[in-house]
């Protein structure tokens, strides 16, 4: 009998709720306290050098050694207040989690003491030898300089006694090891082509900022039952499981009462992502049970992705003082709902206008259709790119399979915008005449309402859709960086927008007015990006073959998704935009290449381990004790009798036998299919041999686990079943 499960189910069951102190002050009060922010800069730096810095900051303007000094002396003395001893260069390698190496103020005084030192030089730049974070090959290990070097645009925070100081992280040569230079980079293609097309509008625009709300959604477990599963606990997904009688069915669970235990975990998590600065303010249940949103005001994109960082990891730690593990795999769980992180994406105005929400004005709302317009087109043309930069071994579960968003990009605009669009488009060119002035308006641009926040007309099935005053990019997965998403979005709107700029200017040049020259781009990429709009049901299997008809990308092997990056069209925006070189880019697919070998070999072998230690000798246990059953049968009945009443019985024992024998077939079969696959010396075709020969099988297996799941003993079976995993707390 499994003891262990039941001890562990047991314990599930009887905890409690831990208690949460409050902090004595209003959330106002702590907010940001441990966030070196501009009330920290002004106070413990020299006006002057608050000054320059808040010039980097907000302009980019280079800092000198002499200004890195004294920031950096600032800093430490604000740190060592809060008892601070380290600090470290926090930066994003491709790994989708975080990397820190600590380091200790203290330097040998040369006089046999120690004395406590965090020059410039420290804070700005550093080299961590990084020879082993994923590179596609940039660096091999022979020159294994990278360094990583501070962005002043994120502010320096602590996290228990460590000084954390946001950095890029690049080669010695120059190519980005990470996440946060391409980010950066494209930010800032984006702010300028933004900025040039705003000036048609307005010419006072200096900036123009991207903006990103990202919604977290993860699942939380009993910290018992999860060590108890090695799956969990070594893939972040359960590999078998058969579905609980009951899971999402009756929709109760969906902005259900939250359980006093994930409400302290909430509540705690709360305190100290604000104390981080990070502006959490929404949190419900979600849709399958267990399944948990968190989100914050939005953010200034790469402060956002920062921030998403951060939340991932204090959501670990923080989980585990309350006896929770937490699952940020997009698909822990069969037959509930997957994961996501919807990326609410917009631009705005130094001047304090939201680019992507319409207006008072026609002008207003001419400004509001050139950038949804632009946005739409540029989502037409790298609809296969989005899909990449979402993409991944653990995201595969979700996209596609019959749960928002479908593998296929496509965009919701809903009924009064697509209105609008469709109205502009059917326009005669005579009344594509002028727009507001003495010429009046023939135009419904004026009519938008300013409000088009439409709840009821909301599609959830769209993975790009239109929500009033901003995108909701939907596919992106749980566990990602949503810097990868963000850095294809943003340099594919600068993209377009300097595409769009070059049109209209050609025309203003042959001398059309500035207004009928904009309707008249605006209103051919109305008719061009069409195909990217799509109001229906994007489960369907008529929208696969209409997407299809309509050329979008509508690949779903995952490794074959990666090549998006590597067409000419994606190569050459990524160039033009100043984000990625090719080199950079085909570094980068090595790395997706090789990540999604490793994850699915890493399932493979713990498939083949939980087969080997748990389901076989478990069920055959079990089928030994009904053969015994069906022998005793024999000496207190006679044969044909015996033979009536064991009839169930030998039917279990030969559908035991029968499945453990296709289950042990399979484990050697997908160990043959790896052996085949790991000689392949391409990370794509290896990739790709994983995902057509190996992928497979771990279902095909999974399937007749399940089954015996439900026949065997349930007091031998030792690992947490779904019923215990997911409706405990
Ligand atoms: P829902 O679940 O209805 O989509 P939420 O309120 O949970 O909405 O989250 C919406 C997210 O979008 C929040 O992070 C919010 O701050 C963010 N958001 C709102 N307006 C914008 C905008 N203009 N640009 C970017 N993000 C936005
Ligand atoms: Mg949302």
């Amino acid at each position: 009998m499994s003891t262990l499960r039941f001890s562990v189910v047991e314990k599930a069951f009887q905890a409690k709720a831990h208690e949460v102190a409050l902090p004595a002050e209003r959330p106002g009060e702590y907010f940001a306290k441990y966030v070196f922010n501009r009330e920290k800069m002004f106070k413990y730096l020299p006006a002057k050098v608050y000054e320059r810095l808040v010039d980097a900051i907000d302009n980019g303007a280079a800092l000198d050694r002499s200004i890195a000094d004294e920031v950096a002396a600032g800093m430490k003395r604000w740190a060592t207040e809060l008892g601070v001893t380290h600090y470290t260069h926090w930066f994003q390698p491709l790994t989708e989690g975080t990397a820190e190496k600590h380091d200790a103020f203290v330097e040998p005084d040369g006089k046999g003491g120690m004395m406590e030192e965090f020059s410039g030089k420290l804070l700005v730049q550093q080299e961590p030898d990084a020879s082993s974070f994923p590179n596609g090959g940039i660096r091999n290990t022979f020159e294994a300089r990278g360094y990583s070097a501070w962005d002043p645009s994120s502010p320096v925070f602590v996290v228990d006694d460590t000084l954390c100081i946001p950095t890029v992280f690049i080669a010695y040569t120059g190519e980005s090891l990470d996440y946060k230079a391409p980010l950066l980079k494209a930010l800032s293609a984006v702010n300028k082509a933004a900025v040039d097309v705003c000036h048609y509008f307005n010419p006072e625009v200096k900036k123009v900022i991207a903006y990103l709300g990202w919604e977290q959604e993860y699942f939380l477990v009993d910290e018992g039952l999860y060590a108890a599963r090695p799956d969990l606990l070594l893939t972040g997904r359960t590999l078998m499981g058969h579905e609980a009688s009951k899971n999402q069915q009756l929709e109760d669970h969906y902005f259900g009462a939250i359980p006093s235990r994930v409400a302290a975990f909430m509540k705690d998590l709360e305190i100290k992502a604000l104390e981080l600065g990070i502006p959490v303010k929404t949190r419900h249940n979600e849709v399958a049970p267990n399944q948990f949103e968190l989100a914050p005001v939005f953010e200034e994109c790469n402060l956002a992705v920062d921030h998403n960082m951060l939340i991932m990891s204090l959501m670990r730690k923080v989980a585990r003082s309350h006896g929770f593990r937490v699952l940020l795999h997009e698909k822990p769980f069969k037959g509930v709902n997957g994961s996501g992180k919807h990326n609410n994406w917009s631009l705005g105005t130094d001047t304090g206008i939201l680019l992507m929400a319409p207006g008072k004005t026609a002008e207003d709302n001419l400004r509001f259709i050139t950038f949804i317009v632009n946005a739409l087109m540029a989502v037409y043309r790298h609809n296969g790119l989005l899909k990449a930069s979402i993409m991944s071994a653990t995201n595969a579960h979700r996209l596609g399979a019959n749960e928002a968003p479908p593998a296929i990009i496509s965009s919701f605009l809903g009924t009064q915008l697509s209105r609008v669009l469709d109205h502009l488009e059917e326009s005669s060119d005579e009344e594509l005449v002028t727009l507001g002035g003495k010429h009046g308006m023939k135009l419904d641009i004026p009519q938008i309402p300013e409000l088009l926040i439409d709840n009821t007309d909301r599609n959830r099935t769209s993975p790009f859709a239109f929500t009033g005053n901003r995108f909701e990019f939907r596919a992106v997965g749980s566990e990602a960086n949503c810097a990868s998403a963000m850095i294809a979005l943003n340099a594919a709107m600068a993209e377009q927008l300097a595409a769009f700029k070059t049109e209209v200017d050609a025309l203003i040049a042959g001398g059309e007015e500035k207004i009928p020259a904009l309707l008249q781009v605006i209103r051919r990429y109305i008719k061009e990006s069409k195909p990217i709009r799509f109001d229906g049901n994007g489960y369907s299997d008529e929208w696969k073959e209409e997407a299809a008809r309509r050329g979008l990308d509508c690949e779903t092997s995952c490794p074959v998704i990666f090549d998006n990056y590597l067409r000419p069209e994606s190569v050459a925006m990524f160039e033009a935009a100043g984000v990625m070189t090719r080199k950079e880019l085909e570094a980068r697919n090595e790395v997706k290449w090789e990540t999604y070998t490793k994850k699915i070999q890493i399932e493979a072998r713990v498939l083949g381990d939980l087969v080997m230690n748990h389901v076989v000798p478990v069920a055959t246990e079990y089928q030994s004790k009904l053969i015994d059953n069906v022998y005793k049968m024999k000496t207190l009945f006679s044969e044909d009798e015996a033979a009536k009443l064991s009839a169930e019985n030998i039917a279990i024992i030969r559908q035991i036998a029968e499945r453990t024998a296709f289950i042990k077939e399979h484990v050697d079969a997908m160990i043959d299919a790896r052996k085949v696959a790991n000689k392949i010396v391409s990370e794509r075709e290896k990739a790709i041999a994983y995902h057509d020969t190996v992928a497979p099988m771990l279902e095909q297996i999974r399937y007749h686990i399940d089954k015996l799941e439900l026949i065997v003993d349930d007091r031998m079976w030792t690992l947490p079943k779904y019923r215990e995993l997911l409706f405990i707390r």
